[in-house]
């Protein structure tokens, strides 16, 4: 980047310089020549448009005012005015045969000839002798006199300005050349140390340290990039750090039940007074546990991936709340557990009937297993006009608000000593999350610690439920 910092701005500098070079040292003596001839052009438009009599008075203005000599001669040769502020002038000192021969190269080239001529001082060689531009017009004045504008301008010796320009421009070229150079080092210096020091700690990351910060002072985009880098490499640690506790969650949560299953086994294989129906319950219990876990794990990543895209078809909630609490009941009533179902009534969603079981079943199952003392879980139906709200709320001991937020994510689990042996795995409310955000469905918890959570989860119903025609205004 520094390097073709450097080259952009030296290519531009030399542009610039190229300019000055060409303007100011190669074109100057013909941009002076072409202006010297277009203002002597000027003046003898000037006296073709006057009439005859005032040729003399405006020849003497032009004269004086352009620092020029005039000459001017009527058809016949005869001299008609002259202005002579010159006193090398050319034209007041030649003679007539030269000057014949002025006028004649003049009329074979269309009644105009304009021609630079040297001053020859007789023997004296030493130095470049003055420049004179001459100007021959044969024409008409205003009242259609034939005349003869003859005019000779000093050329004002340009080698000496030159010289100095040349010499200036040199040296303008060196400090512009450094100038360029120190400005490129001092860009690319500022614009590349914050890009530099970005990728250096961005090297960090690849090598799994998501804890050094990245900088980016000075420019805005910059800043920018730091920001967003710092965002992924906060992410980037939640992350790992979700995979350790997953690799360590899961281990542990395998690990019980296939210790519990190969215990059993050996127990009834060695003992035969152990081969009762308990301990095979015992060791069903358990496979069924591993299975519970292996196929949360399938489905959540199946719903991550998108590859369960929810089936939608009418369905209605209310049986389906129904048939799901009375089969926790049986489930649970012999472990003491009350769950209370209201607000029943008849209204239908658009739904994957399969996702939305899985959803009543975890928010079910978790209000079970976090109800407390007093086993009771209430489901609750709400009806509105044009949706419906499914509440289940437990008297358990309540979520913390700083952890609230991070419930619904994938292994996130609030106590993770004490819960492991009820066989969660921190998987059950993501799976909530996906198959509800896939539904477009408003969800969310509130809890109060001490005092129970409430989880619920709201969809839109379809008109053709009688109830909800009739909620329709
Ligand atoms: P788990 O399988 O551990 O229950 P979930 O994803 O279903 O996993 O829940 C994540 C965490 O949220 C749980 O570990 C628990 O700490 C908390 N949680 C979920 N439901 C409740 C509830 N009804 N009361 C209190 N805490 C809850």
């Amino acid at each position: 980047m520094q390097w073709k910092i450097f080259t952009y701005v030296a290519a531009f500098s030399a542009l610039i310089l190229a300019l000055l070079w060409l303007f100011q040292i190669f074109f100057l003596d013909d941009f002076y020549l072409a202006l010297s001839t277009r203002s002597l052009r000027g003046c003898a438009d000037r006296l073709q448009a006057v009439s005859y009599e005032e040729l003399q008075s405006t020849a003497d203005a032009l004269a004086s005012k352009n620092g020029i000599c005039i000459l001017i001669f009527d058809g016949g040769g005869g001299r008609v005015a002259s202005a002579d502020t010159q006193y090398n002038c050319l034209l007041h000192h030649a003679d007539a045969a030269w000057l014949t021969s002025l006028v004649r190269s003049a009329q074979a080239n269309d009644g105009e000839l304009t021609s630079r001529m040297e001053l020859r001082v007789n023997g004296d060689e030493s130095r470049t002798p003055p420049q004179r531009l001459l100007s021959v017009r044969v024409t008409a004045t205003a009242d259609n006199k034939n005349i003869i504008v003859m005019m000779d301008s000093p050329v004002a010796p340009v080698d000496g300005v030159l010289q100095t320009l040349t010499s200036q421009l040199a040296l303008i070229t060196l400090i512009v050349a450094l100038a360029a150079a120190g400005v490129a080092a001092l860009i690319a210096r500022r614009l590349s140390a914050p890009i530099k020091a970005i990728s250096r700690a961005a090297g960090n990351l690849a090598v799994g340290r998501y804890d050094i910060p990245f900088e980016g002072k000075g420019y805005r985009e910059i800043g920018e990039l730091a920001d967003t880098l710092n965002r992924t490499a906060a992410e980037l640690s939640k992350v790992e750090n979700l995979r350790r506790e997953l690799i360590a969650n899961i281990s542990h949560d395998l690990r019980t039940p296939l210790t519990m299953i190969s215990g059993y086994s050996e127990m009834m294989r060695d003992m035969p007074g152990e081969n009762t129906p308990e301990n095979c319950q015992i060791i069903l219990d358990e496979s069924n546990r591993l299975t519970r876990l292996v196929n949360d794990l399938v489905q959540v990543s199946r719903y991550q991936d998108g590859a369960a895209a929810p089936d939608r078809q009418p369905l209605r909630l209310d049986e389906l709340l129904r048939e799901t609490v009375d089969r926790y009941r049986r489930l649970t009533a012999h472990d003491g557990y009350t769950l209370t179902l209201t607000g029943l009534s008849a209204v239908t969603v658009l739904a994957d009937r399969d996702q939305l079981l899985q959803v009543i079943y975890n928010l079910i199952g978790n209000a079970v297993n976090y109800c407390g003392e007093d086993k009771t879980v209430e489901i609750r139906q709400i009806t509105r006009a044009g949706s419906v709200r499914v509440e289940i709320r437990d008297h358990g001991e309540g979520i913390e608000p700083e952890k609230l937020p991070y419930i619904w994510e994938r292994y996130y689990r609030i106590d993770r000593v004490h819960h492991r042996a009820d066989g969660g795995s921190g998987i059950g409310l993501s799976i909530v999350r996906e198959i509800l955000e896939a539904h477009k469905a408003v969800y969310g918890a509130e809890s109060r610690v001490g005092s129970g959570s409430c989880f619920y989860f709201e969809f839109p119903t379809v008109s053709d439920t009688p109830d909800d025609a009739a909620a329709q205004p």
